[in-house]
């Protein structure tokens, strides 16, 4: 098998783009795919700062990668969930990569660590509070994440959402008839109120299996396993059988997904309706000023709880 482009030895073939690639061209094709994700939904310019969630896996990691590679002023924060082995190894990964590569370009990592905050690490914290712990660690990150952004003036925030992910939730959202989520699904949210930064997902164009190519082939050094506590979970199983439809027939997974983009834009213009309507109900917390539409934001209700319940 040889390179659509060079013709020299290709190391990777894309069913879906019915190419193969030399590592060369197949970095390119991926610094491609993000730069035409950025421009066509207008992302965000050279000149603007942008905070990479990362996680220490494949996805978040090649993200800050590709972006400093582009150009692009890219610090990141990564929240130490406090799941034993599982956050000590990703922890681990995510400070390697910060130090070896982001560094030389002057990029910068925040740290945030539940445990130090709430007192125990989630799945503990989840079960005093009487939460699902990924519905807890969602409410921490989303928290976490738009505090930095904000407090330290990040013009936007960006997470390494792929291709498979967005196909996966949007089969979830379908099938259930999520009309409201919908309407959220697009791979770049605009700052709804003042006191919620922009949100984007630069990877939507590139499948999971590109972005381990991508990371393998640029010894980007990440944690292969998932997080433990997504076992048996909705979208695992989504993207089961869509991986089995795109080994049926490649390029169902774009289809499925650039096509409900391309129906979203035509439909237009849910964005304007929903901010005003977000504008309408939301106020700053009393205790952290975040914008929320109780008097308290469901962060501080959770952390006030775990300040009662988990052991000093
Ligand atoms: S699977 Fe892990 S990282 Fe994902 S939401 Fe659940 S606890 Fe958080
Ligand atoms: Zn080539
Ligand atoms: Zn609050």
């Amino acid at each position: 098998m040889n390179c659509t482009k060079c013709k020299t030895k290709a190391v990777i073939g894309l069913p879906r783009h019915n190419a193969a690639f030399c590592k060369g061209c197949f970095n390119g094709f991926v610094h491609d795919q993000v730069a035409r994700a950025i421009k066509s939904e207008w992302m965000f310019g050279k000149e603007e700062r942008i905070l990479v969630a990362v996680s220490g896996g494949k996805d978040s990691l090649a993200l800050w990668d590709i972006l400093l590679k582009l150009g692009y002023r890219a610090d990141a924060l990564y929240v130490n969930l406090g799941i034993g082995a599982y956050s000590e190894q990703s922890h681990a990964k995510v400070t390697k990569f910060a130090e070896a590569v982001a560094a030389t370009h002057g990029a910068k990592l925040h740290l945030h660590t539940v445990e130090q905050e709430a007192g125990a690490g989630i799945k503990e914290l989840a079960m005093l509070i009487h939460r699902p712990t990924c519905s807890t660690c969602g409410t921490i990150k989303r928290y976490q994440f738009n505090r930095v952004a904000i407090e330290q003036e990040y013009d936007v925030m960006a997470t390494g959402h792929n291709l498979d992910d967005e196909a996966a939730r949007l089969l979830g959202n379908v099938l259930h008839w999520q009309e409201e989520y919908l309407d959220k699904q697009g791979p770049s949210l605009p700052a709804s109120v003042a006191g919620f930064a922009k949100k984007v997902k630069p990877l939507y164009r590139l499948s999971e299996r590109e972005l381990a190519a991508y990371a393998v082939l640029n010894r980007i050094d990440y944690i292969v396993e998932e997080c433990p506590m997504a076992k048996g979970s909705k979208t695992l199983q989504y993207k089961e059988v869509l991986n089995r439809l795109e080994t049926e027939s490649p390029g169902t997974k774009q289809t499925f997904y650039w096509g409900f983009l391309d129906k979203q834009k035509k439909k237009q213009p849910t964005a304007t309706t929903m901010t005003e309507k977000d504008r309408a109900v939301l106020h700053p917390c009393t205790s952290c000023s975040q914008p929320t539409t109780a008097e308290v934001c469901s962060y501080c209700k959770m952390m006030a709880r775990a300040k009662t319940v988990v052991p000093q």
